[in-house]
């Protein structure tokens, strides 16, 4: 990836956040780690990277629903490290209900979480890239961001929105060196989607393989999920040279969901 490279992942401190900040720092990146909460155990991670790839770290609390947090996060990455040559807007959330029933706080919490705070980082970062004259931007969207799934309205409007920003925001860039493209996972075998895992086995009565590959990858065509290690070995290639060209678009992780 050539020079040390600073990177912010949103939502780090657990699945695809997580793996895209280690796949980070093991290319070299110093990497500032981030979620919502501010507990010893947040900071030992950023460490425990730290001591383990030989890069610097750090973990800077900052809640992704808050468009000042959003933005400070970027500023106090830029004042420890001096720039921000890497960002991955990763912090999401979901909720499931009938639209004519979907709370209002609901609604308001997914588009801020997963839309509004990409906005936000990427304004505040821009700068840092233009002035550097190179950048990387990574969206984390989903497969829900080209395909609907019903009671998941605000999730699917959100991710859908991600696309639209990533295509404006590379096509504002395209002269600068600094690309912005998403990613659209599939089912990934995060912490979140194993811990459902005991609670589909009772409800269809199936075994662990049986409800993974005829309830849960249902969608998903090569009844395998993603893993995190291999989203973060995207982004790697997304922030390398090779990739300079590839702005403005989405890639699919999702074993054929969106094919269909
Ligand atoms: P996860 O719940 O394991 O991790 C989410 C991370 O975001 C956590 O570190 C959490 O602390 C953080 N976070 C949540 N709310 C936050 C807030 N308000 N401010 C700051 N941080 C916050 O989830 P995951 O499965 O790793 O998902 C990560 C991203 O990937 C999300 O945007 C999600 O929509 C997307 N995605 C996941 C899957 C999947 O199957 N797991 C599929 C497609 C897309």
């Amino acid at each position: 990836m050539g020079d040390t490279r600073t990177a912010i992942v949103t939502g780090s401190t657990s699945g695809i956040g997580l793996g895209v900040a280690r796949a980070l720092a093991a290319r070299g990146c110093n990497v500032v780690l981030n979620s919502y909460t501010d507990t010893a155990d947040d900071r030992a991670l950023a460490d425990e990277i730290a001591a383990e790839h030989g890069v610097a770290t750090a973990y800077v609390p900052a809640d992704m629903a808050d468009p000042a947090r959003c933005r400070a996060l970027v500023e106090t990455a830029a004042e420890r490290f001096g720039s921000v040559d890497i960002l991955v807007n990763n912090a999401g959330i979901q909720h499931v209900a009938p639209v004519e029933e979907f709370p209002v706080a609901k609604w308001d919490a997914v588009i801020a979480i997963n839309l509004s705070s990409a906005f936000h980082t990427v304004a505040a970062a821009v700068p840092h890239m233009k002035r550097a004259g190179w950048g990387r931007i990574v969206n984390i969207a989903s497969a829900h961001g080209l395909r609907a799934s019903p009671y998941k309205a605000a999730y699917v409007a959100a991710k859908h929105g991600v696309l639209g920003l990533t295509k404006t925001v590379a096509l504002e860039l395209a002269e600068e060196r600094v690309t912005c493209n998403a990613i659209c996972p599939g089912y990934v075998l995060t912490p979140l989607v194993e811990a459902q895992i005991p609670d589909q086995m009772k409800a269809h009565g199936m075994d662990r393989d049986t409800v993974v590959r005829e309830v849960m990858l249902a969608r998903q065509p090569s009844r395998e999920f993603a893993t995190v290690e291999q989203i973060g070995g995207l982004v790697v290639f997304l922030c390398s040279d090779d990739a300079a060209q590839i702005t403005g678009t989405s890639l699919s992780v999702d074993g054929g969901w969106t094919a269909m």
